[in-house]
């Protein structure tokens, strides 16, 4: 494949060119087959120096240019993004392990993030009132400056696209750091974003680890840190971030809850459960984790044991991040099944023939978890579900109540009442009735409470307009012969 020949070795994107590599690499590895796909370079504080003096300079003129103008570049890359479409899901595909559909779903939602930021001159309307006779007040949105975004493996096309076409289309230049685990999407983008027309230093890349992220942290010319990945690391990037006085949203890792109640639609109930635990190999931020079952809803824990047994990995499952992560999992089942719970559908120790080195775990259920269990409590990111029984609505609310995540939750029922009273009391930032990823779509923003986020607004949507821009409020008075009281 092309594009893999042209990424044998990731470099550092920077001033719109691609730098030659000074550093210590890391091998990147495909999930599918576990074989070294490319080489990762170590960066460190002077290449995000550089990095940032490139989107510092580059700042003056594209923030100088009008919000019509700069989505120019964005219709046009777009448009990129629909004719490589089937490029950029094969490479998402090798890095990261998901299936094919998949992988292409993720590359029509970053499209559609896309098609939400060139509408922005129709959405941000400056505000205008005559505030006295003759003297007008008027607010206009102006970028922060040099701005960044450090982004996870499970999205390597997408979760780049929550942050640059909002934050590029304001004015903002950018410092992206992507996950070290699938650093070959990002620099597709950073090329078709120049080929779009995006001028010299707007869009910079800086790959590496723990040591980039740090040096985003500190560095003083960076306006504005967004982050996504896990919960660990997002309040690490919080406090560092924010201690040097930048604007900061992290957001974190996830354990959402699906309350499910016995007068539930038992096959679409069963159905949706099982994709959302088990989409993406489990590895989505919005995965169903833990399932309570309130009452009597064997039938529809027998219809999920059916529906499990249609997914097999490396057919319509994909792969695990790592080698590291697929022993994590296994390792919650097995402890899970020490503690008492019954392992109804048992996904350890798969292999997919002719990929033996590749990383799959098959669908888990575990029933009879406790809500004391580490499977019941912390995020496991992969394709298992943790069943906890409870007799009633109250104590499946307050089972969900009582995560410290908050990222989502869902009800299943055909109750509009009792679905109701779920969207009321759950504790999470975006809440499914009857969906088991409840993602909302744009203008709608994206975002969860409690550890799954830090900061103030949401990610994407309408939210984010807040967060890449600070208001400029202007007072004028033009005619000389307008009389003003004192306020004005
Ligand atoms: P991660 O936290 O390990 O890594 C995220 C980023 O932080 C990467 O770029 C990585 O290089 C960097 N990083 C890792 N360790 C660091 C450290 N000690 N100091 C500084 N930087 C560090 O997350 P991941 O494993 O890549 O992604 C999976 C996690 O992301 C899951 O917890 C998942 O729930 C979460 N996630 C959340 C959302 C959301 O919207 N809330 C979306 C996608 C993924």
């Amino acid at each position: 494949m092309e594009a893999i020949a042209k990424q044998s070795e990731v470099k550092n994107f920077i001033d719109g060119k691609f730098t030659k590599n000074m550093h210590e690499t890391m091998d990147v590895i495909s999930p599918l087959d576990g074989s070294i796909i490319s080489k990762l370079p170590l960066s460190n504080y002077n290449d995000v120096d550089k990095a940032v003096n490139a989107a510092k300079k580059a700042f003056i003129g594209w923030s100088s240019q009008t919000l019509k103008e700069r989505v120019q570049v964005f219709f046009k890359y777009r448009m990129l993004l629909e004719k490589n479409k089937d490029e950029l899901t094969k490479l998402i595909r090798l890095e990261n392990g998901k299936n094919y559909d998949e992988a292409k779903a993720e590359v029509e939602k970053s499209i559609e993030l896309c098609e939400f930021a060139v509408s922005m001159p129709q959405i941000v309307v400056n505000e205008i009132q005559e505030v006295s006779k003759g003297v007008e007040c008027r607010i206009e949105r102006k970028p922060l400056g040099v701005v960044a975004s450090i982004t996870p493996f499970n999205f390597p096309n997408m979760v780049p696209h929550w942050t640059i076409p909002n934050a590029l289309v304001f004015g903002n230049t950018m410092v992206m750091k992507p996950s070290e685990e699938v650093p070959l999407s990002t620099v597709r983008i950073a090329e078709l974003l120049k080929e779009a027309g995006l001028p010299d230093g707007v869009f910079n890349l800086v790959n590496g680890g723990k040591e980039v992220v740090e040096a985003i942290c500190d560095h003083p010319d960076i306006e504005a840190v967004s982050f996504v990945g896990s919960t660990k690391v997002a309040k690490i990037v919080y406090k560092r971030a924010t201690s040097s006085l930048k604007r900061c949203v992290a957001l974190g890792g996830a354990k959402n809850h699906l309350i499910v109640l016995p007068d539930a639609n038992p096959g679409m109930t069963a159905s949706n459960v099982v994709a959302s635990m088990s989409g993406c190999a489990g590895q989505r931020c919005m995965a169903a984790s833990v399932m309570v079952g309130v009452d009597k809803v064997q039938h529809i824990i027998d219809k999920m044991v059916e529906e499990s047994k249609k997914i097999i990995p490396g057919k319509n499952l994909g792969a695990i991040i790592s080698a590291e992560a697929k022993k994590r999992i296994e390792k919650y089942i097995t402890e899970a099944e020490a503690d008492g719970a019954k392992i109804l559908v048992d996904g350890r120790n798969a292999v997919v023939s002719g990929k033996d080195e590749g990383f799959y775990v098959g669908v888990t259920i575990i029933d009879h978890v406790t809500t004391e269990m580490s499977v019941a409590r912390e995020e496991i990111f992969g394709p298992v579900i943790s069943i906890i029984r409870a007799k009633n609505l109250d104590e499946a609310i307050e089972i969900e109540n009582g995560s410290n995540y908050g990222n989502a939750a869902a009800v299943f029922t055909q109750s509009g009442g009792l679905a109701k009273e779920v969207m009321d009391r759950a504790s999470a930032g975006m809440i499914g009735v009857n969906i088991g990823v409840p993602v909302p779509r744009e203008p709608f923003s994206f975002g969860g409470w409690n550890e799954s986020k830090f900061g103030v607004g949401d990610i994407t949507g309408r939210s984010s307009i807040e967060f890449w821009t600070q208001n400029k409020k202007v007072t004028t008075k033009w005619n000389p012969e307008s009389q003003i009281n004192w306020m004005s």
